[in-house]
């Protein structure tokens, strides 16, 4: 591990104006995924800013219904918080089907929209990979790229993004409140992280130094539920992942919101024109079915992952029947028992 200077941040502006001031320096919350990045040598800040002293550990609802979550909140916390599990079960599906207890203890709402790509290249220095160091190629175009994208990737770089949280945040219009060196903005979480085009180092549209204080979920009545497909029950990525909110009216969808994970460098909302065939629609098996084909009519398969398109328009279909209650959740409401599909994937995959 390359030497480094460690500081704890005394005021978010001095923590965002120590990262800024400095190119290689970053900040640091829970550390699962920038100390590890360090130690398998793939990234060699020179200073890391410990946000951990901040706080920013409170969950407070929001006039008109909605709830900000600290970006220091940890996975376990919200996941495990009364209004979350309530209002946002799919969030707290998310939360709960990822990694294992010890990290999401460890690991900070802030961090987890930010942990890197878990693509195998990235992570092993010996590899040429665009994102790790631009200009050198990307290992995985002519390599085994099961676990790559189907969506909008480039001919530099076809990594998918990794966080269960961001599926779920891209599907319920979330916020991302930050502070930078320009001062505090509002990101919609769907413009959080971008496409990799020919610059794929930079994975989010935040500036150099710019924290994250809190994620904002909107006020929402409706149904949400989050879905995943792994290679083992638990301790796993997603191959393909699925977040659902259905707003109803009556026994009709009002508004339908859908964000796949696991399949493109960013949470993959579908495009409006599928989400729309949804609205004012009486949920049936068939309509989910249409709407699963539309939604994965312009995937762009590698070599190695055309398998995600039918698991992945399978998973679609299953995440908006048991959203839509026309099929029972596999467990309670916001646990991991309701996001596991049960089973192994290839039963998704081969319906
Ligand atoms: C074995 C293993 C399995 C895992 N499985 C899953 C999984 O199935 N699903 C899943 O979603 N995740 C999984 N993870 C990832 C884990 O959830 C993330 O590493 C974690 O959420 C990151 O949070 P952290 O606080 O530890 O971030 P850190 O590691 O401290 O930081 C991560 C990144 O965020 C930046 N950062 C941190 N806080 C802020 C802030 N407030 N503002 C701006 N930038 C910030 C850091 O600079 C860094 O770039 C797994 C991790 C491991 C090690
Ligand atoms: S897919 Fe992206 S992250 Fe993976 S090797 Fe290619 S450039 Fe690197």
């Amino acid at each position: 591990m390359h030497p480094f200077q460690y500081q704890r941040a005394s005021s978010p502006a001095q923590a965002s104006a120590a990262v800024a001031a400095q190119p290689t320096a970053a900040f640091v919350a829970g550390g699962t995924s920038q100390l590890d990045l360090m130690k398998e040598g793939v990234l060699h800040p020179e200073l890391l800013v410990d946000v951990t002293p901040l706080g920013l550990t409170s969950i407070t609802p929001l006039e008109g219904g909605g709830l900000r979550l600290g970006a220091g909140v940890s996975n376990t916390a919200a996941a495990l918080h009364p209004l979350v599990r309530q209002r946002y079960p799919a969030v707290s599906e998310a939360l709960l089907a990822g990694a294992s207890t010890q990290i999401r203890n460890m690991a900070s709402l802030g961090g987890n929209p930010l942990q890197r790509t878990r693509c195998p290249y990235f992570r092993d220095p010996a590899q040429p990979c665009n994102k790790r160091e631009p200009g050198s190629g990307c290992a995985a175009l002519g390599g085994y790229n099961r676990v790559h994208a189907l969506f909008g990737a480039s001919d530099k770089c076809v990594a998918t993004h990794p966080s269960d949280l961001a599926v779920a945040l891209a599907a319920l219009d979330a916020q991302v409140q930050t502070l930078g060196p320009g001062g505090p903005r509002v990101i919609p979480f769907t413009e959080l992280h971008r496409l990799p085009g020919d610059t794929p180092q930079q994975d989010t549209t935040l500036a150099h130094g710019e924290l994250i204080t809190s994620l904002d979920l909107p006020a929402f009545n409706g149904r949400s539920h989050y879905l995943k497909v792994r290679e083992r029950a638990s301790y796993a990525f997603a191959l393909v992942s699925c977040a659902v909110a259905l707003e109803m009216e009556g026994k009709k969808i009002r508004r339908a919101r859908v964000a796949l994970g696991g399949v493109a460098h960013k949470p993959w909302r579908l495009p409006a024109a599928v989400e729309t065939m949804l609205a004012g629609q009486k949920p049936s098996e068939k309509l989910f079915r249409a709407a699963a084909a539309q939604a994965f009519a312009e995937a762009r398969p590698l070599e190695h992952n055309a398998y995600k398109i039918p698991m992945g328009r399978n998973l679609l279909v299953r995440a908006l029947l048991e959203t839509s209650g026309l099929q029972p959740l596999q467990g309670p409401a916001g646990t991991a028992f309701a996001a596991s599909v049960g089973g192994v994937s290839g039963e998704v995959a081969a319906q």
